[in-house]
């Protein structure tokens, strides 16, 4: 490898023809931060910036032929997980990463997208705490996705807090608890927690109704760690990366809702 060649990422996630979120801004995410980019996409979405119209989930050995073409060839220092979309694929991704043992793992725990559309059976709820949570270096849920992996309500710092013990102990290595969906104010508050120490990340709530914010997390901190930054630092850059992505959003379909500038 040249000293230029930038490190290798994977994104396993669903694409969205809209461009905003999934592969597509995994791959944006990871170009930003100098990261070469690899995807398997394991669901297609038929989607823009109004709603998920279809999805369709190709045949697992297509899904398990694209992991194995990445891991033959390329030196991946992380992997993403985003839309999984049922227990087969769940199942599959983990036996892949168990075999593969890749140093970072980043698992979004994708289940319902804002605009309300299933991205997740809840059949496979069970497989992502039994395959995945074990194998997540970082687990990045939001508030309505810990309460599913947990099953208890999260209404403040303190709940939040629980829950995220509750993933240490099903196996995840670290949190991050993002605060989107809590009320603290106006201001929004992600949490982060590895069972030794734990961090507050605290930026402004911004009024605006944006798309595939939680895929750019997942993405810019898997880059970041990537990059060589430690867990905790790499999700405070990340929380930052989104934000001034946010800031300079734009619209680029005919609803109002955002996407990021990664430019
Ligand atoms: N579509 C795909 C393929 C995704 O992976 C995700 C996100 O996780 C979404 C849509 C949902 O994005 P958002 O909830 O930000 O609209």
């Amino acid at each position: 490898m040249s000293p230029t060649t930038p490190v290798s990422a994977l994104t396993i996630a669903g694409s969205d023809s809209g461009g905003g979120a999934g592969i597509q801004a995994d791959l944006k995410a990871f170009a930003a931060h100098r990261v070469h980019g690899l995807s398997v996409i394991a669901a297609l979405t038929a989607q823009n910036t109004r709603g998920v119209r279809a999805v369709h989930v190709p045949p697992i050995d297509f899904l398990r032929a694209q992991i194995e073409a990445c891991f033959d060839d390329f030196d991946i220092h992380a992997v993403k997980l985003g839309m999984l979309a049922n227990a087969e694929v769940i199942h599959a991704v983990a036996d892949a990463l168990e075999r593969h043992r890749p140093p970072h793992v980043v698992l979004d725990p994708v289940m319902v997208a804002t605009s309300g559309a299933r991205l997740l059976e809840d059949s496979a709820l069970q497989a992502m705490r039994q395959r995945l949570l074990p194998l997540a270096t970082l687990a990045t849920p939001n508030a309505p996705e810990a309460e599913l992996l947990v099953g208890r309500s999260i209404a403040n710092g303190n709940d939040a807090e629980r829950a995220a013990a509750s993933l240490l102990d099903l196996g995840a290595g670290a949190v991050l608890l993002k605060g989107g969906h809590l009320h603290e104010g106006n201001r929004v508050v992600d949490r982060y927690f590895d069972g030794v120490s734990s961090e507050e990340f605290i930026h402004a709530r911004l009024p605006l109704d944006a798309h595939g914010t939680g895929c750019t997390l997942a993405s810019a901190i898997a880059a970041q760690l990537c990059n060589g930054l430690s867990l905790a630092n790499a999700c405070e850059a990340g929380i930052d990366y989104v934000a001034r992505g946010l800031q300079q959003g734009y619209a680029p379909g005919r609803s109002e809702v955002l996407v990021l500038d990664h430019f």
